[in-house]
């Protein structure tokens, strides 16, 4: 699957390298990988993290699960070979975001510990930052706050293979930053990504003015 089926394609370098690019940006790129149960927070906390980072002039694209599977990968549904080849094409447009300069925001729950850490060898192969960000919350939280109604329906057996409910969701082991959005505000949350930016992704990420 991750295999190339092309034949004589060639890798073309361009004209600019990668410093002189974001120096001409005057920022850095990464990703930042925000995995963790439906209902964790995940999205809630890369929306308001990306609103952040572009109001305070620093570039930011978020890639969504549920938004992603409208486009580029409505081909996909979600078994295990399928939800692999999501993750894979996420990794490698988060990788395309953050060369260009950008923090790349990724929110899928990404379950399976070995598509996140392909993502993550991906990135370090090309020399790019790669903070995996764990949103902690236990499944009784999630399952509470439910905002979408996907619990309800796992439960009642009307999705089959739900993350949490009859399909596994394998924490990370050694995640950059964790989470726990059943003790911290949105705001906290959101702060810690922002400190998490400056220390390792080598961002200045300006404080509000005005
Ligand atoms: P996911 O993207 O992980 O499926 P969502 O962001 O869609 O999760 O939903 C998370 C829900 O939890 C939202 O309704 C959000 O308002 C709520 N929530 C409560 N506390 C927090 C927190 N600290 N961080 C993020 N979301 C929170």
């Amino acid at each position: 699957m991750s295999t190339s089926k092309s034949t004589n394609v060639h890798w073309h370098e361009g004209n600019l390298t990668r410093e002189e690019r974001w120096g001409s940006m005057g920022t850095r790129g990464g990703t930042l990988w925000f995995t963790g149960l439906s209902a964790s927070g995940k999205s809630t906390i890369a929306s308001a993290l990306e609103q952040v980072l572009v109001q305070r002039g620093v570039p930011s694209y978020r890639l969504d699960g549920d938004n992603i599977r409208h486009g580029l990968n409505k081909n996909l549904g979600f078994s295990a070979e399928d939800r692999a080849e999501n993750i894979r094409r996420i990794g490698e447009v988060a990788k395309l975001f953050a060369d260009g300069g950008s923090v790349a925001l990724t929110s899928f729950i990404s379950p399976y510990r070995a598509d996140r850490d392909q993502c993550r060898a991906l990135h370090a192969e090309a020399g790019l930052p790669f903070i995996e960000v764990f949103v902690d919350a236990p499944i009784e939280v999630c399952e509470e706050r439910d905002p979408k109604g996907l619990y309800k329906k796992a439960r009642a057996g009307e999705i089959r293979g739900f993350t949490g409910i009859d399909d596994p969701y394998e924490a990370p082991t050694k995640p950059e930053l964790v989470l726990k959005t059943g003790e911290h505000s949105l705001e906290q949350c959101v702060d810690a990504c922002i400190e998490a930016i400056e220390k390792q992704l080598g961002v200045r990420v300006p404080a509000v003015t005005g």
